[in-house]
């Protein structure tokens, strides 16, 4: 049978939760047998996401939270990465390399164009109700016999 697994983690949007929630997700993709290298591309791409929601979705709070869901089937990992702040009036603007809006604080702009090169495919959406929604995707490599066998 398919491999099938989720979890789905909240934390505040604070700088020192970058490392927690990349660490995180390392953890919950082992069962894929990942290489070093696809470990430390997931791991750079939530950096990215998580990065965004601390800088930029939250500028007049310092409370703001950060929901990460991750789901496994088969081979194939899916990130979400969602906050509760102001949202993209122009997503498409966004994304294009090195478009920022906070060029005073030495940011380049890169932070998606980071995240499309090292996953395989990401949607970025505002929420409903208000913030932004990311969500990545990315096939773990020659882990179908292992997968089979992670219970
Ligand atoms: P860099 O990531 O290179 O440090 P950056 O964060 O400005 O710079 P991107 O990550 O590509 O570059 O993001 C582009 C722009 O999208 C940001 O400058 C910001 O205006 C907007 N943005 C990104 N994520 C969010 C978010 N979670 N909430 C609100 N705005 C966001
Ligand atoms: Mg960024």
């Amino acid at each position: 049978m398919k491999y099938s697994n989720f979890m789905e983690v909240e934390f505040k949007a604070i700088s020192v939760n970058e490392g927690f929630a990349r660490m995180c997700v390392a953890g919950f993709c082992l069962p894929l047998n990942p290489t070093l290298e696809e470990i430390g591309d997931i791991k750079t791409a939530v950096s990215e996401a998580v990065t965004n929601c601390v800088v930029h979705a939250y500028p007049t709070s310092h409370s703001g939270v950060i929901t990460m869901r991750c789901d496994i089937e088969g081979n194939e990992i899916k990130i979400t990465i969602s906050d509760h702040g102001v949202g993209i009036k122009d997503i498409a603007k966004a994304r294009e390399p090195f478009f920022t809006t906070k060029p005073s604080e030495e940011r380049s702009g890169m932070g998606f164009s980071v995240m499309e090169s090292f996953m395989d495919r990401v949607e970025v959406e505002n929420n409903d109700s208000k913030g932004l929604k990311v969500t990545m995707y990315k096939q773990i490599g020659n882990s179908l016999l292992q997968v089979g066998n992670a219970g």
